[in-house]
């Protein structure tokens, strides 16, 4: 009988897995899907030899995530890349503020905000990876929150009850500096004036300046298939095209699973679940074995936006008109806080955007093996109601329209490149995941209300359930969305304690 059942086969799934079959125990790890990885995989969505990330994309946590670092990807052959340049952030108007590992280099992007963006590069420098260590760590994070130090820790808190809006206008004059961190915490459902919004553009700003915004030669799936090596060589077995139907529990103690196919695999040990947190409370559990009090959380849980996803497969490298977008691994369109603002309220109110704010990702300017020679890959995502009237087949064109317009005027010449297009509605990214509720990218709304030691429900907060032996070990839980597998080894660390 296996020790441990890990539902679910995402980067916090596959981290869980391998901690704990690097500790001796038999791990098997059931996966819905006929491929590894959730929403941390490539496929040649376009063309032939056109690698694109159908996830995540970019890794700032790559270099200093505990999780990450204890399972030493690299020694089984993950290599990283970094940009000059890690996000842009330019505008049609010409100006562009630029976030780079180099503090003079980003400095002079911020020009008349270079002193700002200086202090707190400078900042970030000094904090190093404690900064990290105190993000990822299991709640209350005491211990790490002193090791990075109580100025550090209140610097950050302040930020954390700022808007981003409100954080940007305190910090910088010029709206092109002003544009970044809201730019930055929009990555999930952030918008400038929302509470704490600054706290994660601020992270993010700071990661990209520290270990930057590196991709992995071959794909994002090259940290999958890391992964898997680890889970493997230490004897554990992942099984695809196995989904979880429900978890038995006997005596208030998860025992087994029940797949689709019928099966019914039990666990000697423990059950960690790789799923969205209303997912678990409400369906793979009985009704019975999860109190009231639970239930009536998970039904006011909150996923946030929906994501619209593009990749292309271009004949040539995006002719942006501002030069440091050219040398970016990640440029954002969003003009100002003002348009940034309307798009917000667009999404909230249910609307398509009428001028979609744009994560762009430029892998294979800095792993050039993305695409066939000569040729290059794009990848970008806006965020977009989950649901739209009329449904989504009927909008789609229309929004990755919008989306190319949108580059073609920071990139005149843009349209002209593209060889293929395909397109990711909030739908298909549910349909490709199931933990992408109404296409959310995060595994649940990155709003205070759902953060912290409310995430995914107070007290539920450090992975374990009112069920023994089961642990939530996905993005629904803290610390969250990103590919720092936190969740996962924060899960496999509670398993192994009790
Ligand atoms: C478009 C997009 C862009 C992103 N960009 C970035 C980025 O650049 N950088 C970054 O750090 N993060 C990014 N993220 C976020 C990051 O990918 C997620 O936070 C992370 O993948 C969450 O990992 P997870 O293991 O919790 O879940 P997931 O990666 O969602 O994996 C969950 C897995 O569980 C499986 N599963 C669910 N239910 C069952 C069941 N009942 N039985 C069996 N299997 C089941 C699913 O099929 C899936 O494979 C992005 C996400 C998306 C979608």
């Amino acid at each position: 009988m296996d020790d441990a059942i890990v539902i679910g086969s995402g980067p916090n799934g596959l981290v869980a897995a391998a901690v704990l079959a690097r500790q001796g125990w038999r791990v098997l790890v059931l996966e819905a899907s006929d491929r590894p990885g959730g929403a941390l995989y490539s496929l040649e969505t376009t063309l032939p030899g056109f690698i694109h990330d159908v996830g995540a994309a970019f890794f700032p946590f790559a270099q200093h995530s505990p999780a990450l670092r204890a399972l030493d990807l690299e020694g089984v052959g993950l290599e990283w890349r970094q940009g000059l340049i890690e996000s842009s952030h330019p505008a049609p108007d010409g100006t562009c503020a630029s976030i780079a590992s180099d503090i003079e280099r980003s400095a002079k992007s911020f020009g008349a905000d270079g002193d700002a963006w200086r202090r707190l590069a400078t900042w970030q420098q000094a904090m190093g990876s404690r900064l990290v260590d105190a993000l990822l760590a299991p709640l209350p994070a005491l211990g790490a929150a002193l090791r990075l130090g109580i100025g550090n820790a209140l610097g950050l808190l302040q930020a954390g009850m700022s808007t981003a809006a409100g954080f940007s206008c305190r910090h910088f004059r010029t709206e092109a500096a002003r544009r970044v961190l809201p730019g930055l915490a929009l990555h999930v459902d952030l918008g400038p004036d929302d509470f704490s919004g600054a706290g994660l553009g601020l992270v993010l700003a700071l990661l990209a300046a520290g270990s930057g915004f590196r991709v992995p030669v071959g794909g994002a799936r090259a940290i999958t298939n890391a992964l898997l090596r680890r889970i493997e060589e230490h004897g554990g077995r992942v099984r695809l095209g196995s989904r979880v139907r429900d978890i038995v529990v006997r005596g208030r103690r998860a025992v087994a699973v029940r797949t689709d196919s019928g099966d019914e695999i039990p666990a000697k040990r423990a059950i960690l679940a790789d799923v969205g947190a209303p997912a678990l409370f409400l369906k793979l559990l009985p009704a019975g074995s999860v109190p009231s009090h639970l239930r009536r959380a998970m039904t006011r849980f909150e996923y946030g936006w929906g994501t619209f996803k593009v990749d292309w497969a271009l004949s040539g490298p995006v002719p942006w008109n501002h030069r440091e977008p050219r040398q970016a691994a990640v440029v954002h369109a969003g003009d100002s806080l003002a348009d940034l603002r309307r798009f917000t309220a667009e999404v909230r109110r249910g609307e398509l955007p009428s001028n979609p704010y744009l994560v762009i990702g430029q892998q294979s300017l800095l792993d050039p093996g993305r695409a066939p020679a000569g040729c290059h890959t794009l990848w970008a995502y806006s965020h977009a109601p989950s649901v739209v009237a009329g449904g989504w087949a009927k909008w789609r064109e229309t929004l990755a329209e919008r989306i190319d317009q949108r580059i073609e005027g920071l990139a005149p010449g843009f349209r002209a490149l593209i060889k293929a297009r395909t397109i990711f509605s909030p739908e298909d990214m549910e349909a490709m995941n199931e933990n992408l509720v109404g296409g959310d990218l995060g595994g649940g709304s990155a709003r205070f209300r759902q953060q912290l030691f409310l995430r995914p429900a107070f007290p539920y907060f450090r992975h374990r359930t009112p069920v023994r032996g089961l642990y939530l070990a996905s993005a629904s839980c803290h610390p969250g969305a990103g590919v720092h597998g936190a969740c996962g080894f924060n899960a496999a660390h509670a398993a192994l304690r009790e």
